[in-house]
């Protein structure tokens, strides 16, 4: 449905990749629900989901089963409670994205089809060939089209209202015509997706700047567990496009410069399809001692033969021959971890809700906990389609007792002269310069391998970056499609979440699924078995420490 004025409605989702419009179509019919997004919806990142979406289907596998490993693959850092929830409910949610309209693949018999994924010990990733997101948000979308759901295309959120303590709508920057608006809102679902922008080589789209995460930690909501973040193993040379972990599902072998399989060494029962920090910190410890070719290992396909490339892996096809001018069917593709998922964020419990009321959170901007210290393939999707859901019905039951209560002007006035400031002044550098050097930094310096003198170098150039970045020079003083100004906005918010990712990350004296410390090379459950809670001061991010959901699969 088409904006109107005034904007009031009872429940705001910023955010319109999956988690947001499940979270949309979840809550209940009778309520005036809005979605906000900085691109059109179909544009957000989820669009670029390949390899699928897990949940135990079939008939020798089981949601307890899912659990164990989802559970085992986080080094036991997730919250179990929440990870049964996840598992338990996911049969039922994939059915129901069926009846939408999604296209799964099928087997031979005609059931949605699964491929076996990194640390699962059975095959139950759902996918749509290597477009699975694809399939998923174009028919979600098609949902929100059916007219009930307000839609704030191209909109850029800017802050939280927050009054009396209670989460009252935001502050947004309409893209298009320009100029700030307050929608007021009696609930709000952040559902803004990853950060993985923070580093330089990346396989997330450029808008996946984090904004949610940093606007909840402003108005004072912890983020939990920043320092984990996932390095995918297969990522093209140069670009750091994602190639799907179903290549190696679907039977990819991984090659060294010698023709050698050498994950034999490192997990030679998993082979290539450990978990996912496993098999990059094989492929970095390769490149490392001089087996890697050009900087990557090869990631060889070519023994599946033209038909199955076509049919199960055509964008992975195709994205080898346009970015790498190579054919897998011919040639075994170069590739290399790069920067992929933030398992932490907004510190919500099971049904999103965070520590303000009213303001919930969803999706990979969300740390529920499911993921721990390392998140499986195929649970990221999952993670969004169920928490989504949940949030979207909590929110439901949340506003039957809350009334609308307009917020006062002041937030807007503050947000207008907080914009003003940034068009006026007259910094050297330009976001992007910035935007680059910060990725740099941490790429780096908190990559696969991390080391206390690489983190406090990381950490020193934040602080510098962190001042840089609130002094850029906006060149374009329009209103119009204002790109400039919104990378500056963006800039601000990657700063902070990396100085909590390096926050968190120096502190941990261990190593554990994502995080892997060359100086403190062991899991160490007695010390470190707890989640990393970041508050925000003016200094920076200040850290505590909470326990862990265990309730049935105790660490090993
Ligand atoms: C290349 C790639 C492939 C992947 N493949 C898989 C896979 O096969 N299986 C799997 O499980 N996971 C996969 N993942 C991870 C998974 O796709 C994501 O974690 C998930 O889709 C995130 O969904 P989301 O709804 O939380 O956020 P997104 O889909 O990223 O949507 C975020 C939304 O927030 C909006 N937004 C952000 N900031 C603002 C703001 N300030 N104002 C207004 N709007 C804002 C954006 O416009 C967008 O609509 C993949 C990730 C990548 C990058």
């Amino acid at each position: 449905m088409a904006v109107q004025r005034p904007h009031i409605h009872d429940l705001l989702i910023v955010g319109a990749g999956l988690a947001g419009m499940r979270a949309a179509l979840a809550a209940p019919a009778h309520l005036d629900v809005a979605l906000i997004s900085k691109v059109h919806p179909v544009r957000s990142h989820s669009v670029a989901a390949q390899g699928g979406i897990n949940a135990a289907l079939g008939e020798n596998d089981s949601w307890e089963a899912h659990a164990f490993d989802t559970a085992k693959g986080g080094n036991y850092l997730g919250d179990q409670d929440a990870i049964e929830a996840m598992c338990r409910e996911a049969p039922d949610d994939i059915l129901e994205l069926e009846r939408m309209g999604v296209i799964f693949s099928r087997d031979g018999q005609g059931r949605i089809a699964q491929r076996p994924f990194g640390g699962a010990g059975f095959p139950r990733t759902c996918y749509a060939a290597d477009r699975t997101g694809h399939a998923l948000l174009h028919a979600l979308y098609e949902q929100i089209l059916k007219g009930r759901i307000v839609v704030y295309e191209e909109w850029y959120v800017t802050s939280l209202v927050v009054e009396d303590g209670v989460c009252r709508g935001v502050i947004a920057w309409d893209l298009l015509r320009g100029g700030l608006q307050q929608i007021q809102a009696r609930a709000v679902i952040l559902a803004t997706g990853g950060s993985g922008r923070v580093f330089l080589t990346s396989t997330n789209a450029v808008i996946n700047t984090g904004d949610g995460m940093a606007l909840a930690y402003r108005v004072g909501v912890p983020l939990m567990d920043m320092e984990f973040v996932q390095f995918h193993p297969t990522t093209l040379r140069k670009t750091g496009i994602l190639i799907t972990e179903g290549a190696r599902g679907e039977g990819g072998y991984l090659l060294n410069t010698l023709g050698e399989r050498f994950m034999k060494r490192y997990a030679p029962e998993q082979m290539e399809l450990a978990t996912r920090s496993t098999v990059s910190l094989a492929i970095g410890q390769e490149i490392l001692e001089g087996r890697g070719v050009e900087g990557c290992v090869l990631l060889d396909l070519r023994h599946l033969g033209r038909a199955k490339i076509l049919e199960r892996l055509p964008q992975i096809r195709q994205l080898s021959i346009e970015f790498a001018g190579l054919d897998p069917v011919e040639t075994p593709i170069p590739i290399r971890p790069g920067a992929h998922y933030q398992m932490g964020g907004v510190r919500t419990n099971q049904w999103g809700e965070t520590s303000i009321p009213g303001l919930f959170a969803a999706g990979e901007c969300a740390c529920v906990s499911v993921h721990g210290a390392n998140r499986l393939g195929g649970n990221s999707l999952l993670e969004t389609i169920v928490f989504g859901r949940r949030a979207g019905t909590k929110a439901g039951e949340y506003l039957r007792g809350v009334d609308q209560t307009p917020p006062s002007a002041s937030h807007l006035a503050d947000e207008e002269r907080r914009i003003q400031a940034l068009l006026s002044q007259s910094g050297r550098d330009r976001a992007w310069q910035v935007r680059d050097e910060l990725g740099q930094a941490l790429s780096t310096n908190l990559g696969i391998f991390r080391t206390k003198e690489s983190m406090l170098a990381a950490g020193e150039q934040v602080r510098a970056l962190k001042q840089r970045a609130a002094r850029v020079y906006v060149e374009d003083k329009g209103r119009v499609f204002n790109s400039d100004l919104i990378q500056a906005l963006e800039l601000n918010c990657l700063v902070e979440l990396a100085e909590t990712i390096v926050a968190g990350a120096l502190v941990r004296e261990e190593s554990r699924g994502a995080h892997y410390r060359s100086d403190f090379p062991a899991r160490n459950d007695a010390a470190w078995l707890k989640h990393t809670i970041a508050h925000r001061t003016a200094e920076g991010p200040v850290l505590s420490y909470a326990p862990v959901a265990i309730t049935r699969f105790q660490p090993k």
